[in-house]
């Protein structure tokens, strides 16, 4: 039998290369990123947009992160 048709989601915390932790709701714990919206370029606004759509989602569907 295998488990987790319905996933749980609980409140986690996120660890980033950059040293910030993001608390979110995942199915997963003690997750490592390299990229948070500490550093992202996308969230800082500090550079120009390069090509980084779609990599924010990808990560977020990669940990089933929810908004
Ligand atoms: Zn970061």
């Amino acid at each position: 039998m295998k488990e987790g048709i319905h996933p749980q989601y609980h409140r986690t915390t996120i660890k980033c290369a950059c040293g910030a932790e993001i608390e979110t709701s995942s199915t997963k714990e003690n997750i490592h990123v390299e990229i948070c919206s500490n550093c992202h370029p996308f969230f800082t606004g500090k550079q120009k947009l390069v090509d980084t759509g779609g990599r924010v989602d990808r990560f977020k569907k990669k940990f089933n992160i929810q908004d």
